[in-house]
Parts: structure tokens; C-alpha cells; sequence
């Protein structure tokens, strides 16, 4: 069984760029793809970036059990895992990247301990409100409610193995390729 990474962190603290990143240089690891009830945003594709379900088939997914873990996250729509693609990677040596919220990331410490847990940090909270309030995606209410999210979010960082301070991309992206990979 190869290693099953779990990537939590405040929202924009640029997570998904470094989880990028990392695939276009490397290759090696394979990222979850999320079902969500989130609309699609411009430029995001189906089953690429999530897979985009309406609330009746997310419903049907839990009470199939069919979701590794799944969380409603900043207050609105619903994310979850598919447990099946990840067990069958992990069985065939592929390590695995999880991008997901806190409260997802707990579910997997419950039903996987063995899986490892790294918070990616902003290089300090004015920089993350920085980067939060840069995005044009999303609504002034919205904003709000990531930014209180994140709070929380950021008072969770002891309760992971690893924290990476999103600093140096570069070396944020060497330092979770090499955990992810077993180093
Ligand atoms: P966004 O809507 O900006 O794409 O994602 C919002 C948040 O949802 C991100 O912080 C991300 O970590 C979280 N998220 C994405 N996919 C999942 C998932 O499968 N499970 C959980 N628990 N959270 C997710």
C-alpha cells in the first residue's frame, strides 16, 4: 500500500497551486477529484476539477456509502470523496492526494490514522486576508464567510502532522511531493 496524503489548509492559501504544481512536474501521485453541489465556475471542467452533482445525487452517494469522507463546507454546498478510486490506487503503489476541508480531513484521520496529515499555512494571517480578498470569484458575502472559515481553519494547524508554509512555491511543492511520496 503506498501512502494516502491528506492537503488541508485555509482557503487561498494556495493549495490547490501547489498540488498542481506538483502533478505537472512530477506525475507520480494521483489527486482525488471531489463530487461537489457547487455550480461550476467558468474554465472548471467536469470530472477534471470535480465532478459536478445535483443535491439528490450527493444524497444518494452518502446513503449508498460511497464517500471516503464528505463535508458541507463554508456553510453552502457539499464536497466529498469518492472512497473506491482512492482504495483502488493505493492498492496498485499510487500515492494518493486528498485536497480537502478540515472537517473532511478529520473524518479520514478517523477512518484512515494511518494516512498523513499536512496543513498548509499562509506566511502570516494579513497575507491570506491578502489573497483572499484578491480573487474576483467570488461575492463580497462569500468572501465573508471564507475568511471566518479560514479562522478557524488556521487554529486547527496543531492537530497535523506536517504544516508547510506557503512561503517559497517552489518549496512548497518539493516539500509535499516529498511527503507525499513517503520521504
Ligand atoms: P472550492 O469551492 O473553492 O473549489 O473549494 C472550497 C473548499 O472545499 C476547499 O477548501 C476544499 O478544501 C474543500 N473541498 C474540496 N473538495 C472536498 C472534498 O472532497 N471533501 C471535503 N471535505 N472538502 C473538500
Amino acid at each position: 500500500m503506498s501512502r494516502l496524503t491528506v492537503v488541508a489548509g485555509p482557503t487561498a492559501v494556495g493549495k490547490g497551486t501547489i498540488i498542481r504544481r506538483m502533478v505537472e512536474k512530477y506525475g507520480d501521485v494521483w489527486v482525488s477529484v471531489s463530487v461537489t453541489t457547487r455550480p461550476r465556475r467558468p474554465g472548471e471542467k467536469d470530472g477534471i476539477d470535480y465532478s459536478f452533482v445535483t443535491e439528490e445525487e450527493f444524497s444518494r452517494m452518502i446513503e449508498d456509502g460511497e464517500f471516503l469522507e464528505w463535508a458541507t463546507v463554508h456553510g453552502t454546498h457539499r464536497y466529498g470523496t469518492p472512497r473506491q478510486p482512492v482504495e483502488e490506487r493505493l492498492a496498485a503503489g499510487v500515492p494518493c492526494i486528498l485536497e480537502i476541508d478540515l472537517d473532511g480531513a478529520r473524518q479520514v484521520r478517523a477512518a484512515m490514522p494511518e494516512a498523513l496529515f499536512v496543513f498548509v499555512a499562509p506566511p502570516s494571517w494579513e497575507e491570506l486576508v491578502r489573497r483572499l480578498t484578491g480573487r474576483d470569484t467570488e461575492s463580497e458575502e462569500e468572501r465573508a464567510r471564507r475568511l471566518s472559515t479560514a479562522r478557524v481553519e488556521m487554529d486547527a494547524a496543531g492537530e497535523f502532522d506536517e504544516v508547510v508554509v506557503n512561503d517559497d512555491l517552489d518549496e512548497a511543492v518539493e516539500r509535499v511531493h516529498s511527503l507525499a511520496v513517503g520521504g
